[in-house]
């Protein structure tokens, strides 16, 4: 199999895009990727100072590596958890990374806010990972917002994109559905959110790391209840695998065709939002999830005798 750009031997086949490119071409390729999806969904310029939400995966690290090869003013940040050896190590990950690349580097520990996630897991009645999706949410927008970043980054990639959005449709949950995009714009509270890896597959971006030699975070969390989306993304890749290109094509086609309904549906019967008595944060109650989150870990240690 030959480089269907420069003839040299390939080491990337894509059948989506029905070619296969050698290392140098595929990197090309990646970087026209990540610039056309930034360009069209007006994401940033090389003016904004830009936020990547840093797991330590490999998608986060290869998203980092990319806009700063690309110039863009790009400063990490990572939550530690507080979840054992698995927080131990995805935190090591980055920060080796960071210090390889020079990249500036932020790192929140929940622990430090009263949220480290064995407490959560222990007095609070709700399953751990959606408590740890709101905190990290919350914490990357808060982060962003006080300190004065213009967007935030994460390393989302297509087939992430496509199961979510197979899945809101499933149910037809249009509060989603009308939040789902690649290019979320500020709005009060809340920084610019955008996702410059949309156009690519788990595949590429995996391809993309390895190729780069980055070391990422692999092992699962040991409170993984099953990697989000999992039977979704399967049958996702069936179709695409029969239809090669159809996962692009179903996501980009509801950017097009559905979003924009689903938004105007959602401007009309969606919450209003005023700021958290609590912490300030935008919220549709009087406290917002997270500091309810906080407090009742605080009273059930305080019950429990423990040191909050
Ligand atoms: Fe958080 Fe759940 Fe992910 Fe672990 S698996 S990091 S608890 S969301
Ligand atoms: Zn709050």
């Amino acid at each position: 199999m030959k480089c269907k750009r420069c003839k040299a031997p390939a080491v990337v086949a894509l059948p989506s895009h029905n070619t296969a490119f050698c290392e140098e071409c595929f990197y090309l390729f990646f970087t026209k990727q990540v610039a056309t999806a930034i360009r069209r969904q007006k994401m940033f310029g090389f003016e904004d100072r830009i936020l990547v939400a840093l797991s330590g995966g490999k998608d986060s690290l290869t998203l980092m590596l990319e806009l700063a090869l690309q110039g863009y003013d790009v400063t990490g940040l990572h939550i530690d958890l507080g979840i054992g050896e698995s927080s131990v190590r995805a935190r090591a990950k980055v920060e080796a990374f960071c210090e390889k690349h020079s990249l500036n580097l932020r790192v929140l520990e929940t622990a430090s806010v009263g949220l480290a996630m064995p407490d959560v897991k222990k007095y609070i009645k709700r399953p751990v990972c959606s408590v740890c999706g709101k905190v990290k949410r919350y914490y990357f927008n808060r982060i962003a917002r006080e300190e004065g970043f213009d967007v935030l980054a994460t390393g989302h990639n297509l087939d992430d994109e496509a199961a979510r959005l197979f899945a809101n449709t499933l149910r037809w949950d249009s509060s989603y559905l009308s939040d789902q995009g690649p290019s979320l714009p500020s709005a009060e509270g809340f920084v610019r959110k955008v996702k410059p890896l949309y156009r690519l597959t788990e595949f590429e971006t995996a391809n993309y790391a390895f190729l780069k030699g980055i070391e990422i975070h692999s092992d699962p969390c040991p409170y993984s209840q099953g990697a989000s989306f999992t039977g979704h993304k399967q049958l996702l890749g069936e179709l695409e695998h029969r239809s090669p290109g159809s996962k692009f094509a179903f996501y980009d086609g509801f950017l097009r065709n559905g979003r924009p309904a689903f938004e105007l549906l959602e401007k009309e019967q969606g919450d209003e939002l005023a700021p958290c008595r609590e912490c300030g944060s935008p919220t549709s109650t009087e406290l917002c999830g997270v500091c309810r989150v906080r407090m009742a870990v605080r009273e059930k240690k305080a019950e429990a005798g423990e040191s909050a």
